[in-house]
């Protein structure tokens, strides 16, 4: 017989500027995706203020619970309201102890950041500073990313204690990871295989129903932990397994493909803006937009390299705008409307002659509010692919009306445009 041993663990983001919502907290998902990957699982992310009766309420839940493995964000500056490691080190049942070593060191390092503060008084930040040199008896000493030091309290569960700055605790979780009190406390973690699958064109529910069919086709389906999210408009399949059920994973793509042929455009996880930045590579790009207000460019400009292949964009929201800068007739414009398919190909056909591209992609839509029509609504939007090379297959041209509000239409619409070039650049139609 078999079974899995798992190790488990929990969060704790501490901080009264994140519980209020004035930061959106970055620590505890960055952790969680860390832990995922580890192969421990992660049972709960709690959120508090900076009061310790508060954090101490939290750690009590969590060794409740039954974790392993404690992993707290926050509250290791030399400031009043700073006390994690306080708390961490009373519930641990541990003194706080001065580290001389590490006193040495921090104080080298507030004097180093000093000398651009000319006038500060040397000793009272020394003072200040001498508290994150108290470290709970017993603990690993993580070294300071910033000028808070963290720590490792080894035991039953094992805390792991790190500054709030995700630019200091990122680091400082890599160096924690290798120390030998947490490759105790996750010793016995289950190592995961993790993949991710991505389509677009695809509902939800259709996926659903493909998932539900698998059950029964599959053999051994519930090996596999499978989560499914929509984000962007594009489907995004999780899953995870351990590597004995490889082969299990290959039956349920192959399941998959067989039923989405088309909706799949990802089977590494590359997003379809990694795949777009590949097509590219040799050619010349240019956009023109109206609604989406510039976003595609700044999406296809996002990836190192991009100035390679994209040579520019327009954003014309009016008409006149249109007219002077892309050249689209005014008559078909009167003719057809600003958001039309006719217009939208105008548009593409003006940033390549514009731009001198070879490549062109344009977005004219109604992302509202206020706008629409009855037979445009808001959220009607028209898209336009246009290829230099060849005749009449080199245009690609299509109208999506779609939900939401002015950031989820535009959001989506960038989305559409990157799939459009994405089919026509692969050869797909
Ligand atoms: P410092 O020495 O900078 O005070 P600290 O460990 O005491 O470090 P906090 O006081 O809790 O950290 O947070 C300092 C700043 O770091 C916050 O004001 C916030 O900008 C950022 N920060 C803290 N926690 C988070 C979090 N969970 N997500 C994103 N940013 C955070
Ligand atoms: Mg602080």
């Amino acid at each position: 017989m078999s079974f899995s041993v798992s190790v488990r663990a929990g969060i704790v983001v501490t901080g009264t500027e994140v519980l209020t919502g004035r930061v959106q907290d970055r620590n505890g998902p960055w952790l969680a995706d860390q832990l995922l990957e580890l192969g421990v699982e992660l049972r709960h992310i709690t959120l508090c203020g900076d009061r310790p009766a508060d954090i101490e309420a939290q750690l009590r839940f969590l060794a409740d619970e039954g974790v392993d493995l404690i992993i707290t964000s926050g509250g290791l500056g030399p400031t009043a309201d700073d006390m994690t490691v306080e708390v961490v080190a009373r519930f641990c049942e541990r003194e706080l102890v001065l580290d001389d070593a590490l006193e040495v060191k921090i104080g080298d390092i507030v004097t180093g950041l000093m000398t651009r503060f000319p006038g500060v008084d040397l000793d009272a930040v020394r003072a200040a500073n001498r508290k994150q040199a108290l470290v709970p008896a017993g603990a690993v000493v993580l070294d300071p990313v910033g000028t808070a030091p963290g720590v490792v309290v080894p035991g039953s569960p094992t805390v792991v204690v790190l500054p709030g700055p995700p630019r200091e605790l990122q680091p400082m979780w890599d160096a924690a990871v290798t120390t030998d009190a947490v490759q105790a406390a996750i010793a016995d973690r289950t190592p995961f295989e993790q993949q991710t699958v991505r389509m677009f064109g695809l509902p939800e529910s259709g996926l659903a129903d493909t998932l539900r069919a698998a059950e029964s086709s599959v053999d051994g389906f519930e090996h596999l932990e499978i989560t499914t999210c929509l984000r962007r408009g594009e489907l995004e399949i999780v899953t995870r397994y351990e590597p004995r059920y490889a082969g299990v994973y290959t039956d349920l793509m192959t399941a998959l493909r067989d039923r989405h042929p088309r909706e799949i455009f990802s089977e590494d996880g590359a997003l379809v803006d990694d795949q777009i930045a590949g097509l590219l590579e040799g050619r010349r790009i240019a956009t023109a937009e109206s609604c989406t207000g510039g976003l595609l460019a700044a999406r296809l400009t996002e990836r190192p390299g991009s100035s390679a292949y994209v040579v520019g964009g327009v954003v014309t929201y009016s008409d006149a705008a249109k007219v002077e800068l892309l050249g689209v007739d005014p008559a078909l414009i009167a003719q057809h409307g600003a958001v039309s398919e006719p217009v939208a190909d105008a548009m593409a056909r003006g940033a390549l002659d514009r731009f001198g591209s070879d490549t062109a992609v344009a977005i004219t839509g109604i992302a509202g509010p206020g706008g629409g029509t009855a037979t445009k609504p808001v959220g009607t939007v028209c898209f336009s692919v246009a290829l230099a090379e060849g005749a009449e297959s080199s245009t690609v041209t299509r109208t999506m009306t779609m939900p939401g509000n002015r950031s989820d239409v535009r959001e989506r619409s960038t989305t559409i445009a990157m799939h459009l070039l994405r089919r026509i650049l692969v050869g797909g139609g």
